[in-house]
């Protein structure tokens, strides 16, 4: 079990993050904010997947305005990404945002920043102060090591949220080296109490985005860092959610449906284990890893093998070990039956399904 870093609450919408609140999914949307119907529909997308909270750009007046039509369609809370102009973050806000985004880099007159943290506290939404690495101010970035530089940048910005006695924050330390942002969180995570919003930004295209991510975002989550995450990949935002949720349930913070273990497959191995096990994967996690009709969660192994395969069947709560044209099936610990293995498959199924509906 992990054992979370201690943190203050967070209100976004009806999501509460931080302290022992599970810790939740976002993602961004990539559509033009103005384009309603593109925006929403997307967001729909991304709710359907998983996605908890979802952040959207506002780079524009009509960005801004198109935030109160977009949150009345929507079922999670709705982030403002405000890069610049604190006008925006002012017009986003009174249109009914449940959390602004900013970054210290680009936002930096002090009487702008107030004018945000008064509507901000008008309206009970909180601030995510997000540094990148990327948009350091130049004299900064030349200071020392890139993690020390981030978290000195952001104390100084957050000093003057601090003196404004504003402390509803979301804290977030992102650079596209997945070391630096690792060391620039367990840095700040000794400066303060704000939750975390976890991410390696601009991770890349699809595998090799999910592979930074995962060590980065799952590093952290393993010393009890982080409150909610985004996998930032060059795909579809709705990948985003599903990685998300890989990496939440592989450092076991949060279960989505089944887990499927199963063997890498060897010179023993009885059968062509790799299409059965993603005939098995389709089934169970069709709905991007959402289990259809599944009330509980199994650790399901698949093992292609006598040698090996028993072990982790045994340890499992449902398991197959093949032999040569057989599947023993177990269930808690023990062999329940050995069956063919050309009906192998459904059995397990069929048993599966009658577990996951008690
Ligand atoms: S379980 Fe058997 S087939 Fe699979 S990798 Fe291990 S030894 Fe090889």
């Amino acid at each position: 079990m992990i054992k979370r870093r201690k943190t203050r609450t967070v209100r976004i919408g009806d999501v509460y993050i931080g302290s022992d609140h599970p810790v939740s999914i976002q993602s961004m949307t990539n559509t033009v904010t103005a384009d309603i119907p593109a925006t929403v529909s997307q967001i729909k997308r991304l709710e359907k997947a998983g996605c908890e909270i979802v952040r959207v750009s506002v780079k524009s007046p009509e960005d801004a305005k198109a935030v109160e039509d977009i949150r009345e369609e929507i079922g999670i809370p709705l982030v403002a990404d405000i890069h610049f102009d604190h006008r925006l973050a002012l017009e986003a806000v009174k249109r009914g945002a449940d959390k602004i985004r900013i970054n210290p880099g680009n936002i930096r007159r002090k009487d702008h920043i107030d004018r945000v943290i008064s509507a901000c506290r008008e309206r009970g939404v909180p601030v995510r102060i997000g540094v990148n690495s990327g948009s350091l101010t130049e004299s900064a970035s030349g200071k020392g090591k890139p993690c020390d530089v981030m978290v000195s940048s952001l104390l100084g910005y957050m000093e003057h949220f601090r003196k404004a006695k504003f402390d509803d924050l979301v804290i977030s330390l992102k650079s596209s080296d997945v070391e630096t942002t690792v060391k620039a969180y367990r840095l700040m995570a000794d400066e303060c109490d704000h939750p975390f919003h976890l991410g390696v930004t601009a991770a890349g295209t699809r595998d090799n985005g999910i592979v930074k991510a995962s060590i980065g975002i799952g590093s952290l989550l393993l010393d009890g860092i982080g409150d909610t995450v985004r996998v930032s990949l060059t795909a579809a935002p709705e990948e985003e959610v599903t990685a998300a949720k890989r990496i939440l349930s592989s450092v076991g913070s949060r279960k989505f449906g089944h887990e499927i273990i199963a063997c890498p497959t060897c010179g023993r191995c009885q059968v062509d284990l790799e299409p059965i096990v993603n005939e098995i994967e389709k089934a169970l996690c069709g709905s991007r890893f959402a289990v259809r009709g599944s009330k509980k969660h199994l650790l399901i192994a698949v093992m292609g093998c006598e040698v090996n395969g028993p072990g982790e069947a045994k340890a499992a709560d449902v398991g197959i070990a093949f032999g040569k044209g057989k599947g023993a099936i177990f269930k808690e610990g023990k062999i329940i039956r050995t069956v063919n293995a050309d009906i192998a498959v459904r059995e397990l199924m069929s048993i599966i399904e009658a577990e996951g509906k008690e």
